[in-house]
């Protein structure tokens, strides 16, 4: 992992929902350093704004997954106006997105909203995104509110200039299209940037998105290098669940892991909870974020499974979303051949094998259980082990008790003995509990 890139920080929020901070690491405009912010999750609703029991509802739900900020749609004066009764019943920062029509931002920031989300190139005029800016710099007391300003590959090809349009689209559907698509997101960005400078408002986040993992990654790294304002990393459109995780992470995670990107939306065809949680999972998984809950580790399972180990599985990681809330680590394993090593290093672990399920807490053995109750005793040695956490009875990640696998390791030895007796410096160069 690459250090995160320093951006200038901006906070959304107020003294009611709390502050979420995005970016840092530059002094602030009164010249104060500031730190990086723990990158942020933000997710948006996917109900009718104007119907406010239910966004609100919408909205507890996607707090509750651990959304840290909310955007919501504001296509109408209904649903701007909406926000005066959604706001004070909500505990994150709301965001309102606006395309189009101008007046829905400044109702929006007339209603009290955190932040205004906007693409300037599909507001009619450069006065209106002025107006907008300015109340922007005048709300919460004169303290301002920031603005996303979003590019995205679906709205930056020219719509007005027939001709013009139809030259854009032949270079777009050219041999050239990702460099041709990158050159006019970075443009159009410099462009509209350019008209918040001239205003002298800098409380900016910026992202540029596109339904092309590799162009979102160009994409980012190009304006990560050009500007400092924080980016909300995004893939666009990235479709269903089960293909949109994978073009999301790969774009997502290859700019995370070389120091890119300050909050994220993963975007789904689905309910926007799985946005979060899996926009969390990302974050923990690169070690970006204080997990939340279990860390669960599981076995693919192959052919010397002896138990349901799928329903098993989805069933503890059900059971314990619900239930646990220290960040334990968890395994759930299929047998012998990797469960004592995945046991020994969590905290509370199950290896399976002829209809029965071993357990262990902390690398010490609790119980041998047939494997109708394996869920049963594996989540109350989970509940277990999270109140002696809680009053502070053990640490997380203690290992007690060495587990002894039944079979032999054999004479090539294992990892361990090859590093005391220097085997492995020797071999791969790297310098083992040295930094
Ligand atoms: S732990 Fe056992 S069952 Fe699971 S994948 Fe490994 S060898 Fe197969």
């Amino acid at each position: 992992m690459r250090p995160r890139r320093p951006t200038r920080q901006i906070v959304i929020g107020d003294s009611r929902v709390g502050f979420v901070r995005i970016g840092g690491g530059k002094p602030d405009r009164a010249g104060n350093p500031t730190t990086p912010a723990p990158v942020s999750v933000q997710t948006m609703t996917a109900g009718y704004t104007h119907d406010v029991e239910a966004c609100v509802r919408e909205i507890h739900k996607l707090a509750a997954a651990g959304a840290d900020i909310v955007r919501v749609a504001v296509p109408e004066r209904k649903d701007s106006e909406a926000l005066r009764h959604i706001l004070p019943q909500v505990q994150v920062p709301i965001v309102a997105d606006v395309h189009f029509h101008f007046q829905r931002a400044l109702e929006a920031v007339d209603a009290g909203v955190h932040k205004i989300r906007l693409n300037p190139g599909n507001i009619q005029d450069r006065k209106q995104v002025i107006d907008v800016i300015q109340a922007c710099k005048a709300a919460n007391g004169g303290r301002g509110i920031p603005i996303r300003v979003g590019v995205n590959e679906g709205s930056i090809i020219e719509r007005k200039d027939k001709q013009k349009r139809m030259k854009e689209l032949g270079q777009v559907f050219s041999d050239h299209k990702h460099g041709y698509m990158l050159a006019i997101m970075i443009a159009k960005l410099e462009e509209y940037l350019d008209i918040f400078y001239e205003q002298d408002f800098h409380d900016i986040a910026i992202s540029a998105k596109s339904m092309d993992a590799s162009l979102v990654i160009d994409a980012y790294e190009a304006i990560s290098e050009r500007f400092d304002h924080p980016l909300h990393l995004g893939v666009t459109h990235a479709g269903p669940k089960e293909t949109g995780c994978i073009r999301s992470v790969a774009a997502l995670g290859a700019l995370l892991a070389n120091g890119v990107g300050d909050t994220i939306r993963i975007s789904y065809a689905s309910d926007p909870v799985y946005e979060v949680e899996d926009g969390l999972e990302l974050l923990y998984s690169l070690g970006l974020r204080e997990r939340r809950g279990v860390d669960l580790i599981a076995c693919p399972t192959c052919g010397r499974i002896q138990v349901d180990l799928f329903t098993l599985v989805q069933d503890v990681r059900k059971q314990l979303a619900e239930k646990v809330t220290v960040p334990m680590k968890v395994a759930v394993m299929g047998c012998i051949v990797n469960g004592p090593g995945e046991a020994e290093g969590a905290d509370v672990a199950v290896f399976a094998g002829d209809r029965r399920g071993i357990i262990y807490v902390q690398g010490e053995k609790v119980a041998n259980v047939p494997e109708a109750e394996i869920m049963e005793r594996l989540l109350a040695e989970c509940l277990a082990f999270q109140g002696r956490v809680q009053r502070g009875e053990v640490k997380l990640g203690e290992k007690k008790v060495e587990i002894i696998p039944p079979d032999p390791i054999g004479e090539l030895g294992s990892g361990y003995e090859k590093i005391a007796a220097g085997q492995v410096e020797k071999r791969v160069g790297i310098t083992i509990g040295k930094s």
